[in-house]
């Protein structure tokens, strides 16, 4: 079996991305800018950005936390985001979600500059994958595009089981892996809350990836021996006795599945640090669009 190290992967990425921060320094030019939209004081969200503000500053780039309170108008919102997106000096923005209730995400996801649109959510942006066009990739889904590629797992004529259809990870996570090119051109089934004996497709799969956000839920017995197992799952769950009284697990009952896998990532340390890195491969993607 070999554990497919997400944080060594993110660590190789953000160095590559740096190298090209650096140049730009370098050069006297001015360093990408991405910024994020903060709304309220949800501790998850708060945390979230944070560490995606460390990151960025590691590298270099400039990077800047908009917040506001959650009280905030919807058309107060929708302005901000206006004025980001008239703004030459910011190369990308992520809006952090949820947002609280009385805000239309959609509403505030579609006002966005799909140029600096890094997080890949702006139907545009989900629109060039399906027709195979370059633009901006939802950061999971191409955090696991690039383990599979930098661990050389094939997917040509694989069958591939993506269990999830969300707009951030399941269902373009699925599209990338069918689609005719090279990393792709995999048999892709998509597997939901409404999918009836989900065992059977899942022996067949040579390469399984689950982000439902359900503890352990894919277990040894679901799956068969050799499989590429790509857990994109965060669920924290009680754990007395540690420090924290509580861990983070996947969807994949790791401990058991490990033991018939070819491949596998852990979590922590799997997807997750890829998420990050393929947001700042984003925003420097972003900053070199942006004509600087
Ligand atoms: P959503 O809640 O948006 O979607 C969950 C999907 O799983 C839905 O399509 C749902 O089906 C499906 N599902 C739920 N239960 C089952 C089940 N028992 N059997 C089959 N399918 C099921 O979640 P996200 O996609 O946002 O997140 C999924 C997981 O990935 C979470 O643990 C989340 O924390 C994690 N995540 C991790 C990231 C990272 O950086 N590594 C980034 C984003 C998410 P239906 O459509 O029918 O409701």
């Amino acid at each position: 079996m070999i554990l497919i190290d997400g944080k060594k992967t993110s660590a190789d990425i953000k160095n590559e991305i740096k190298v090209e921060v650096d140049k730009i320094i370098q050069s006297n030019k001015r360093p990408p800018h991405l910024v994020a939209v903060l709304v309220g004081d949800d501790p998850a969200s708060r945390s979230y950005v944070n560490s995606k503000e460390k990151a960025a500053e590691k590298l270099g780039f400039k990077s800047s936390i908009f917040r506001f309170d959650e009280n905030i108008s919807e058309a107060k919102l929708l302005e901000e985001v206006a004025k980001l997106n008239d703004d030459d000096t910011v190369d990308g923005y992520i809006v952090q979600l949820p947002l609280p209730k009385h805000i239309d995400s959609q509403k505030v996801i579609l006002a966005i500059d799909p140029n600096k649109d890094v997080d890949g959510f702006h139907p545009m942006n989900l629109g060039k994958i399906i027709t195979n066009m370059p633009g901006f990739l939802p950061a999971t889904p191409y955090g696991i595009l690039e383990l599979i590629n930098r661990y050389k797992i094939e997917t040509e004529g694989k069958n591939v089981l993506v269990i999830g259809r969300s707009l951030i990870v399941g269902r373009p996570m699925s599209i990338l892996l069918s689609q005719k090119r090279k990393g792709g051109n995999a048999t892709v089934t998509v597997a939901h809350s409404r999918t009836k004996n989900l065992k059977d497709f899942s022996l067949q799969a040579d390469i399984i990836i689950v982000a439902i956000g359900s503890p352990h839920f894919l277990t040894a017995d679901m799956v068969k021996q050799g499989v590429v197992i790509i857990d994109a799952g965060i669920n924290s769950i009680d754990a007395p006795g540690t420090k924290r009284g509580y861990k983070l697990v996947g969807d994949v009952d790791f401990e058991n599945v490990s033991k018939k896998a070819g491949y596998i990532t852990p979590v922590p340390g799997g997807v997750g640090p890829m998420t990050i890195a393929m947001l700042l491969k984003n925003t420097l993607l972003a900053y070199q669009n942006n004509k600087n």
